[in-house]
């Protein structure tokens, strides 16, 4: 019974296993969240996972025995029980419809460990809500129980008139192991008759297989529990007082060991077929997703098969996941970056205008200016299509000392766009930069005049002239 931990999140129980690597995961770490049938599906070899079932991912209810202590202290749990116990003494009468009264009371609490046991079957950790519903509906719960009881009885009286004691302590024995599974059945099908089927709870034990006898061992230790608390107390001075003492905690254990009951379908529910609504690996999926992703907003397998180191599959993905999702920036930017690691030049230019253009939308034009220098050491003459990129492109490269690489985007740019406004202000910036990076006067004074002859009532004009006659003087001076 040891745990299969997940291999990328050592804390987190696994849900699942490759028999093709050999890779055990979490929730977390499976590309099912695109896939439509929900097929888990193994990030590294795109093979079919195989399930590693509920018992895997659920504490063992023998790990949380302090927690079931607990479960009955809480405000509803506490109130119903003082309630009904109150209500019992003060109905008491040694009669025979006093003794129905109590009868009464017993059902209606016992109506409550059931409500409590379904909750705790179907994965919730909270006490079930008192109210009308909870009360009026399924009352033939607890009477199919008290039904059960005195079948039980009757028949144990039976061996005991017919083959003596010895036998009759066998069949207690016996009886005793099969009525967790009796109270199980009842709490899932509501049915008397499934209920006492010993076919249907052998099949019942024998799928929970050793923690059901563990758990018959817990439920009978703490069938003792109440009788023990009231011999703590020596012989209360009133009957009355005794009684309520009694009520007190024999319900106190009553509810601790259906909560315990519905823990042990919970954490079997798979083996018994037993639809629950709070998925075991819901919690591990939240920690893991919030806590430990590296790479916000992307798909699990992303994040696997980088740890896996299988960089390129993950660009062959995010290629992918780019036609499916056009608009995320993330996505771009893991592609650049791990295409660049993978030397794939062929990614990195299909991705490159995409993702400078989304970064400049965002004023992330220093990211821009480094995008644009890692494909131009991949291929010098990539060229940008997008015309409006490339002013602000190239004042962020001259700004951080790349003039090189500005004049390489300018380069060619008024023939490319003949009629775009950016021109006077680019080649401006290009003249600049041949004037005083490269010391290349001479072309930075052709330019000038050329924009100039072109563009003589253009706004920037003004600065062009007077630039103009700086780079003539500095010439002069040489
Ligand atoms: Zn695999
Ligand atoms: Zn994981």
């Amino acid at each position: 019974m040891n745990k299969i931990h997940c291999k990328h999140h050592p804390t987190a129980p696994a849900s699942w296993t490759c028999d093709q690597c050999g890779t055990d995961l979490c929730s977390s770490c499976i590309k099912h969240d695109y896939l439509p049938d929900k097929v888990a599906v193994c990030p590294v070899c795109d093979q079919n996972l195989r399930s590693l079932g509920s018992e895997n991912l659920i504490q063992p209810f023998w790990l949380r025995i302090p927690r079931f202590f607990l479960f009955p202290l809480n405000i509803s749990s506490l109130l119903y029980i003082g309630a009904l116990s109150l209500v019992s003494i003060i109905t008491f009468q040694p009669s025979l419809i006093g003794l129905l009264f109590q009868l009464a009371i017993f059902l209606v609490f016992l109506k409550y460990a059931y409500a409590v046991l379904a909750q705790r079957a179907a994965g919730y950790e909270s006490p079930p809500e008192i109210n009308a519903d909870m009360i009026n509906q399924g009352l033939d719960l607890p009477f199919k129980q008290l039904g059960i009881f005195l079948l039980i009885g009757f028949i144990g009286g039976a061996v005991y008139r017919n083959t003596g004691p010895v036998a009759a302590y066998v069949y207690d024995i016996i009886i005793n192991l099969f009525i967790p599974a009796t109270v199980m059945v009842l709490a899932i099908d509501n049915s008397f008759f499934r209920a006492i089927n010993p076919i249907l709870l052998f099949s019942i034990i024998r799928r929970m297989g050793l923690p059901y006898l563990i758990l018959c061992i817990f439920l009978l230790i703490l069938q003792g529990g109440g009788g023990l608390v009231m011999s703590l107390f020596g012989r209360p001075e009133s009957f009355l007082a005794a009684l309520f003492i009694f009520n007190i905690f024999s319900m106190y254990f009553l509810l601790i060991m259906f909560n315990m009951m519905g823990y042990a379908i919970y954490q079997h529910h798979e083996a018994l077929g037993y639809p629950i609504e709070i998925e075991p690996d819901e919690q591990t999926r939240k920690t893991n997703q919030e806590s430990t992703k590296q790479y916000v907003g992307m798909p699990n397998d992303i994040e696997v098969l980088i740890k896996e180191g299988q960089i390129a599959k993950v660009v062959g993905r995010l290629k992918a996941l780019i036609k499916t999702q056009p608009g995320e920036i993330s996505t771009h930017r893991l592609l650049h970056k791990l295409a660049m690691m993978a030397n794939d030049t062929v990614a990195v230019l299909d991705n490159g205008e995409s993702l400078i253009s989304k970064l400049i939308e965002r004023n992330y034009t220093g990211e821009a200016a480094s995008v644009i220098v890692d494909i131009m050491t991949l291929q010098s003459s990539f060229q940008i299509g997008n015309a409006d990129l490339i002013y602000p492109l190239a004042r962020q490269l001259v700004s951080t000392g790349k003039g090189q690489h500005a004049l390489d985007i300018i380069n060619g740019y008024a023939q490319r766009f003949p009629q775009h406004p950016d021109i006077p202000r680019l080649y401006l910036l290009a003249a600049k930069i041949l004037c005083e990076t490269l010391k290349k006067d001479n072309r930075a004074k052709g330019l000038l005049v050329n924009l100039l002859k072109t563009y003589p009532k253009h706004e920037l004009a003004p600065e062009i002239a007077s630039y103009l006659e700086v780079v003539n003087r500095l010439s002069t001076s040489h």
